[in-house]
């Protein structure tokens, strides 16, 4: 964070040229140069491995201080002058610190650079290579900086990476190449992310594009669009041969639709305030240029075409799919339309008669505690065990003084056990491993039987009902103000499985929607809401007519199963 104070303090007394003094950390520097904005302004500025400091030099009493946090910086260059009169060189840094909103309350990332003119000689080859040091210094040092969930392990984009951005020019309201344009294309240059950009022409080119594409070119696939592009991208990577190698490309999603329910996740899981439209794309463009990779669970969804679709967010049937479909036709509004779509659909609410049932994930009693879910329970005990060999994967070593741990456990993600050699700072993950099909080579869904076959006994039957709707999720938001599972990791390896019988009052039914906003509707003690966290599950709708959605795309309409791959793909997620 961004810190201004206006602190009285001494002048720097007489002595050697400051700005070749080092101080004794590894790696701090100091020096004194004037500020490229104000011209003939000296400020004193000095690096530690958290943070720049910049200081006035004056001969008033009062100084102005600012002290920027290296966490929030993306990158930093250094240039010669212009033309041969200027001997000096010049060292721009680029920060992203919260502060505080100007029209409305809260605060979030705003666009905020340094930059100075280094003039210690009369060679601008010596001010250049002066210039260059303290950018790499900057660069080096908010590198270590990253802002890391405690006790999660990534790998880190290598540097320089080639990424590829994908953009739908229709998606939200049609302003997606504008707004990286306007927004993202000066941070990822800022940040030295080089980037090719595909314009999608049609529905579906994305997924062709990613088929076929050549991806030892790419370090990184970027989607700058809704959901619905990622979705594309996702079942592009696993119709390949090499879907295996092809789905641990890291993906990453800048919010340009309009339903942005993985970017607005993302941003929540960073624990940054709320934040929306422009906001909540400066705040993924920065964990994008941060670049720091995690795990994502994939679903694996069956239709009763016997077509397989992997989906990152959510199955929904009812309600939810219905809001979803019917407020396409209000996408010139943005995201506002689902908030429409809603009002529409309680005005004249459905009832869905169908059949659920689910696989459990188990509750297991631990020492201490009265009862914790399975997928909470110990590293030690085996997850997933249908799932599960524990083939280890070697991940870029992070230089995080986090990770020196012996064995890093994080609460929420079990599904990982990561142990981290404190000698060389190798990180091994052990994630589980997807079955393969021996003879298609195909992901195999071992919780799943055929989807005409009965289903085994450790499953629940919740048997024949009325539902207004039933909605499985495994990201945290099902759109930018609407959180959803409260407890939603990226890479947890649950469905977290919602559903509300018939008999919910219009009014009742809209309180739970508005309390997710602050993902408070669980805590409303609505009877006719269950929530369920689940591996599997199979639907079967009987009403004649109605719609099934996927990622917030359109499915065919009849039963449907799915079962979670936990850490299947890889999310550039901060
Ligand atoms: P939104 O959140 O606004 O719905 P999406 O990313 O979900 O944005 O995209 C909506 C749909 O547009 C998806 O079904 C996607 O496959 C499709 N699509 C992608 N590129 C194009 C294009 N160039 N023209 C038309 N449709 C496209
Ligand atoms: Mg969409």
């Amino acid at each position: 964070m961004d810190r201004d104070a206006a602190e009285p303090g001494p002048e720097p007394g007489p002595g050697p040229d400051p700005s070749r003094r080092r101080s004794g950390a590894a790696g701090a520097l100091y020096g004194e140069f004037t500020d490229t904005l104000s011209g003939g302004v000296r400020y004193s500025v000095s690096l530690t491995e958290s943070a720049l400091t910049v200081q006035k030099i004056s001969a008033s009493p009062g100084r102005t201080k600012a002290v920027y946090d290296l966490s929030d910086c993306v990158g930093c260059r250094a240039y010669g002058g212009q033309g041969g009169a200027d001997v000096g060189a010049y060292f721009q840094a680029y920060f992203y610190p919260f502060r505080r909103r100007w029209m409305s309350p809260g605060v979030a990332r705003q666009r905020a650079e340094r930059g100075f003119r280094v003039a210690l000689l009369q060679d601008p080859l010596a001010n250049l290579r002066e210039a260059e040091r303290w950018a790499r210094a900057i660069r080096d040092a908010s590198a270590r900086q990253i802002p890391r969930r405690e006790g999660v392990v990534y790998a880190e984009l290598c540097r320089p990476c080639r990424v590829m951005v994908l953009v739908n020019p229709h998606s939200g309201r049609g302003q997606a190449l504008q707004l990286f344009s306007g927004h993202v294309q000066g941070m990822l240059r800022e940040a030295a992310v080089p980037y090719n950009l595909v314009i999608t022409e049609h529905e579906n080119h994305a997924r062709e594009l990613v088929r076929k594409a050549d991806l030892s070119q790419w370090d990184a696939l970027v989607i700058m669009s809704g959901d619905g592009l990622l979705f594309e991208v996702i079942n592009g990577l696993m119709e390949r041969e090499d879907w295996e190698k092809a789905i641990q490309t890291p993906l990453g999603i800048l919010p340009g639709g309009s339903g942005n329910a993985l970017a607005a996740s993302i941003h929540h899981y960073t624990q940054s305030p709320p934040a929306w439209n422009e906001e909540l794309l400066l705040s993924c463009g920065f964990i994008l240029c941060k670049g720091l990779v995690g795990s994502l669970d994939l679903v694996s969804v069956h239709l009763a075409s016997k077509q397989r679709l992997f989906s990152f967010l959510s199955l929904a049937w009812g309600f939810v799919a219905d809001v979803d479909i019917e407020s396409e036709k209000y996408r010139h509004v943005g995201a506002i339309r689902f908030l429409m779509g809603t009002l529409v659909r309680l005005a004249s609410l459905r009832v869905y008669q169908g059949r659920l049932a689910y696989l459990p994930v188990k509750e297991v009693p631990t020492p201490g505690k009265e009862c914790s879910t399975e997928a909470n329970a110990p590293s030690s005990t085996p997850q997933h065990p249908s799932l599960c060999s524990a083939l280890p994967c070697q991940l870029i070593p992070s230089t995080s003084p986090n990770h020196n741990s012996r064995l890093v456990h994080d609460s929420t993600n079990s599904n990982h056990n990561t142990i981290t050699n404190s000698s060389n700072n190798a990180i091994t993950t052990k994630r589980p491993e997807t079955q393969v099909d021996s003879q298609t080579r195909a992901p195999l869904d071992s919780l799943l039987p055929a989807l005409d076959q009965p289903l085994p006994k450790s499953w629940t039957v919740v048997g024949v009902e009325d539902f207004v709707l039933v909605l499985a999720m495994y990201q945290s938001h099902l759109a930018e103000d609407l959180w959803t599972v409260p407890g939603a990791a990226t890479d947890d390896g649950l469905i977290h499985l919602f559903y509300v019988t018939a008999g919910i009052s219009r009014p009742a039914l809209l309180r739970l929607f508005l309390a997710m906003e602050k993902g408070a509707h669980l805590a409303c003690g609505c009877p006719h809401l269950v929530y369920e966290k689940v591996r599997a599950l199979r639907l079967e709708p009987l009403s004649p007519q109605g719609m099934i959605t996927v990622d917030g795309e359109m499915v065919e309409y009849g039963p449907v199963q799915a079962q979670i791959h936990p850490g299947l793909a890889r999310l550039i997620c901060g």
